[in-house]
């Protein structure tokens, strides 16, 4: 079953930039950088109370993310969900017709394992499933 909303996923162009305007709004530092080399990107951790804040930055002029700021800008990429099944919760989404960008569960940062919902499914929104990787 889907858990909660685990965190909220924010494209920036420049990381140091973004990391010190949430310092400055959210009052905490970022506990956590990391890369992600199969999404070229770099994230950045922000805790709040029990979400999460991710921002990310794209690390090559034509990845992902840098393909999202060019056609919207900075601002919301996706809605990540904590599951604590991700294999039932992918196969239930797929059954109920939702479009999935990968089937397999992928190592995603903070030590997750993640499963992308294709926004044209699911309302015009990204939609992240993860789960806690246990290595
Ligand atoms: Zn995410």
């Amino acid at each position: 079953m889907i858990k909660k909303v685990e965190h909220i996923g924010i494209a920036v162009k420049n990381l140091d930039d973004a990391e010190k305007l949430y310092e400055k709004l959210l009052g905490v530092k970022s506990y956590k950088r990391e890369t992600v080399e199969s999404e070229a990107v770099t994230t950045s951790f922000f805790q709040t109370g029990e979400n999460k804040i991710e921002l990310l930055a794209s690390t090559d002029p034509d990845g992902v993310v840098a393909r999202f700021v060019n056609k919207h800008g900075e601002g919301i990429h996706h809605i990540a969900f904590e599951t604590d099944d991700i294999e039932a919760e992918t196969e239930r989404l797929k059954n109920e017709g939702f479009i999935l960008l990968n089937e397999k569960p992928k190592r995603g940062a903070d030590n997750k394992w993640v499963v992308f919902v294709h926004p044209k499914s699911a309302g015009g929104v990204l939609v992240e499933l993860c789960q806690e990787r246990e290595d």
